[in-house]
């Protein structure tokens, strides 16, 4: 199974996997996964929590789009956030970041701040929802985490160049010497409402895949074949 092999380069510009619906964003736009649609799963991998790390969803997209009909052994979401993807913004169209909108014990209806990419001072506030699980697309996921009951769960943001595994796993530890990146216990902020936090409360193991802010192209080039591997469960034969 590790030597799976790749859709042709020919056939690899269209997304042929059937997409499944489990929600819709608060502007409308469908809330989609592929792959497995009953639990449990073993990885669920996601990308694009925060709208603005589009890297993340093109990356997962490339490796899904050369994975073989009946080869997709996890579920995929290649936007958490599509309506901040369509807007350009962090957040998703209520101004609220979604990565502080979970209904974990240390949710905050204080304003989260962040950074611009690539600048070093937390400025900018973002709304953390009217209260604790208010938005439609922390639902409709915080839903489907608990119909697919993933062993571990994979997200993608962007562009902090680390992966970021608070119980120092095997899966975080081959991710980090497959991808050349530091694994490290925590971002080095406080996180309060964060998905990560939730998933910690429920008992899910949680690894946060902070792409490095390299150009696209190498981004591609680096990250795809090891995503290629986690969506495709041949990563077992490497990580034991
Ligand atoms: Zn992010």
């Amino acid at each position: 199974m590790s030597n799976l092999v790749q859709v042709p380069r020919s056939e690899k510009g269209l997304l042929r996997h059937p997409a499944h619906r489990y929600g819709t964003s608060e502007r409308g736009v469908a809330l989609e996964f592929f792959g497995p649609d009953a639990g449990p799963v073993d990885l669920l991998v996601m990308a694009s929590m925060h709208g603005d790390e589009c890297d993340s969803t093109v990356a997962l997209s490339e490796a899904l789009r050369v994975v073989p009909n009946g080869a997709l052994a996890n579920p995929v979401i290649l936007s958490v956030n599509p309506d901040g993807i369509l807007r350009g913004t962090r957040c998703n169209a209520n101004g609220v970041d979604l990565n502080r909108n979970w209904p974990a014990s240390n949710w905050s209806p204080e304003p989260v701040r962040y950074k611009d990419h690539g600048k070093t001072v937390q400025d900018i506030e973002l709304s953390t929802g009217a209260s604790a699980g208010s938005e439609a697309e922390t639902q409709h996921l915080l839903a489907l985490v608990e119909r697919l009951r993933p062993r571990a769960i994979v997200s993608l943001h962007a562009p902090l160049g680390c992966i970021d595994d608070p119980d120092d796993s095997a899966l975080g530890r081959w991710i980090a010497a497959e991808t050349d990146l530091p694994l490290v216990p925590d971002v080095g902020y406080a996180t309060p409402g964060s998905f990560g936090s939730w998933c910690a409360e429920k008992g899910i193991p949680i690894i946060t895949w902070e792409l490095p802010a390299d150009p696209l192209p190498a981004v591609i080039d680096s990250h795809a074949p090891v995503l290629f591997k986690l969506i495709t469960g041949t990563y077992i034969d490497e990580v034991g």
